[in-house]
């Protein structure tokens, strides 16, 4: 058995994982564990930046991204940490500036800001330029940033290592247990803190911009542990997929002007949300269209519908809005602009689609995007077992397989990159000094055993006649259909029924490989049952709460409903079943109001 020791574990390699490991090891020994090589981790592929009220190009202040995240949250998010988040936003931007990460700059060398969904001036209510951004490949910078300052840090890494299990030991956390993926040897990571920063999930679901690697490893791991997971039943669908693909065309599209438009060639946001329009926040955006292609306004009757940021259509829809450059002349813009500010959607479109933006508008549907549920924790990173916030010792969670909860029922866009940061590096902080100070536990000698045998039913499944693709298609077929942007009871049911079926045939898998290296195939089967885990427990949540909320929209039950509702689910999975509770959301300063955007 091959045995290691540190202070800190960090499980993942993407931007929550290398901010709690660059800070953790200013303090703590420190090692990251990675089934990725670290820079093609899913934050590398985020596109659109950060926000944070710097107020480079006009007014802005922390508060008011406090405001708007706590309504684009439709008030589900936790207020104390969603302050927390934005004050913090502000130093993590300029710490990354200071480590060389190359943001685009203003004329007068600042770092340029472009507006974004749900971010605003609270006074005028106008979209405000907040997303700090490096063109449209500002998850890349950040990881190569974080990567190389680890490395200077002296972070060990253990790339291509896939961890399996989490080890508690007299109620404190005390390491992992890791399958090297080269040789199929298992090893186990002893460490008084141990902090996930897995990532999402969003393999659930058919049409997805989440990397093949997003499983929700981390968040399933937990779950079997008996950690509860919070609000698992809100979970993003982004706007603007590629029709069929999935793949993400960021939001930073509409912030450089580019619309929506039906069959009929028409701005149709304009009837769902005057104000914000094409950057009314996502889930808005996603049911809207959903409306749209249901009305049968979808091109060529269609289930998808046109992006357009060919600069004639651009500066038509800027003219009609007025809208300005900082200086105060007309917005109006070039294709060579267009190029410059989103080079790599261009060339995505150009690749995948065979369509220039610049002479095309783009072909897209709802994806589904981003976890806002996942791991509960507490600013600190902090993982907590219930409704009282009794802290597991040891354990800590970041980034979005965590829930803190600062995005409640949606996430503004631009906000999981300042969550990374901020509650990556807290994390780390606080793992390291609680990790200095804790007394390593003997470890069992059966510590491995419980990950071995989820392995081992596998390998040792010679007469199995299932096969992953076939339960992993018909999973996400269901999800699509019935746990997607409008949800029904009916619905539901039926999914809930399909996913326990999928569970017991999940057992009858066959593997065509049952080699030692790289065995890719005994992986993908242990990662579905980490997905159809976590769509049980989505399912599960999403049927008991009875109201629509952010991106939890119910047909049956269409409104926001405060009086029963403005409260986070944790789920439980005791003996095969899921058992559901609880807990306040914090209020600070803003009281429930109804969204108009
Ligand atoms: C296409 C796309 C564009 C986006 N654009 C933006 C944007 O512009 N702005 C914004 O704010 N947000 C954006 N998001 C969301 C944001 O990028 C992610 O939520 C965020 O980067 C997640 O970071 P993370 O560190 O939590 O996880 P990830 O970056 O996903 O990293 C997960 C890590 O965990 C590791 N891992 C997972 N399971 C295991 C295991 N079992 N064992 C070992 N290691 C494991 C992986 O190797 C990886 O290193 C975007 C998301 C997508 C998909």
């Amino acid at each position: 058995m091959n045995k290691h020791q540190y202070e800190v574990i960090v499980v993942g390699a993407g931007g929550a994982g290398l901010m709690a490991a660059l800070n953790a090891s200013k303090t703590a020994v420190t090692a990251v564990i990675s089934k990725l090589y670290p820079t093609r981790s899913h934050t590398g592929t985020a596109q659109g930046g950060i926000g944070a009220a710097l107020g480079n190009l006009e007014e802005d202040h922390p508060e008011w991204h406090t405001y708007d995240t706590v309504k684009g949250s439709d008030y589900l998010g936790d207020q104390d940490a969603i302050e927390f988040m934005c004050q913090e936003a502000v130093p993590a931007v300029y710490e990354l500036e200071h480590m060389g990460l190359p943001f685009s700059r203003t004329p007068d060398g600042r770092i340029a800001q472009r507006p974004f969904g749900g971010h605003t001036n609270n006074v005028t209510g106008k979209p405000v330029r907040r997303s700090c951004y490096a063109a449209d490949r500002t998850g890349h910078m950040i990881l190569q940033t974080l990567y190389q300052q680890c490395i200077k840090n002296n972070v060990q890494f253990f790339d291509e290592f896939q961890v399996l299990d989490l080890l508690i030991v007299n109620g404190v956390a005390q390491g992992v247990v890791a399958i090297e993926l080269a040789t199929s040897e298992i090893h186990i990571f002893h460490a008084n803190a141990v902090i996930f920063a897995t990532g999402g999930f969003g393999r659930i679901w058919k049409i997805t911009s989440n990397a093949y690697s997003l499983t929700g490893d981390g968040v399933a791991i937990a779950l079997r542990r008996g950690i509860p997971l919070e609000d698992m039943e809100f979970f993003q669908f982004h706007p603007t997929g590629i029709y069929k693909l999935g793949i993400l065309i960021t939001e930073g599209v509409r912030g450089e002007g580019g619309v929506l438009v039906n069959d009929k060639g028409e701005r149709f946001m304009e009837h769902y949300a005057p104000h914000a329009k094409d950057l009314a926040s996502r889930d808005v955006v996603s049911r809207a269209m959903y409306l749209e292609v249901r009305d049968g306004r979808g091109i060529n009757g269609k289930d998808y519908l046109y992006l357009d940021v060919r600069p004639e259509t651009v500066n038509k829809y800027a003219t009609l809005d007025g809208r300005t450059r900082p200086d105060g002349t007309p917005y109006q813009v070039t294709g060579e602009e267009i190029l410059q500010k989103l080079p790599d959607i261009i060339d995505f479109c150009r690749t995948y689609l065979g369509v220039d933006p610049i002479e095309q508008p783009m072909p897209v549907q709802p994806t589904a995007h981003y976890a806002m549920g996942g791991i509960p924790t507490n600013i600190y990173g902090q993982v907590v077992l219930d409704e009282n916030n009794t802290i597991l010792p040891g354990f800590y969670a970041a980034g979005e397989s965590a829930c803190v909860s600062v995005h409640g029922a949606n996430r503004l866009g631009t906000n999981s990159l300042v969550d990374i940061l901020v509650f990556g590096k807290h994390a780390g902080i606080h793992a390291a000094q609680y990790a200095r100070g804790a007394q390593f536990q003997t470890l069992p000698q059966d510590a491995a055993d419980f990950a071995r045998q989820q392995l081992d039913r596998f390998l040792n499944n010679d007469k199995g006649t299932e096969k992953i693709s076939d339960i992993a298609e018909e999973m996400k077929i269901t999800m699509m259909d019935h746990v997607g942007v409008f949800r029904t009871e009916e619905g539901m049911n039926v999914a809930l029924n399909k996913i326990r079926e999928l569970k017991q045939r999940y057992w009858n898998i066959k593997l065509d490989d049952n080699g030692k290296v790289f065995n890719t195939d005994l992986l993908n089967a242990w990662e579905l049952g980490n997905l159809l885990d976590l769509a049980e427990v989505t399912t599960a949540s999403a049927l008991a709460r009875k109201e629509s909320r952010g991106a939890h929209a119910r047909e049956d039950f269409p409104k926001r409903d405060d009086k029963n509702w403005l409260k986070h689910t944790l789920a439980w999975l005791k003996d095969g079943e899921i058992h559901l509770r609880y807990k306040p959301v914090v209020i600070t300063k803003y009281q429930p109001k109804e969204r108009v955007y």
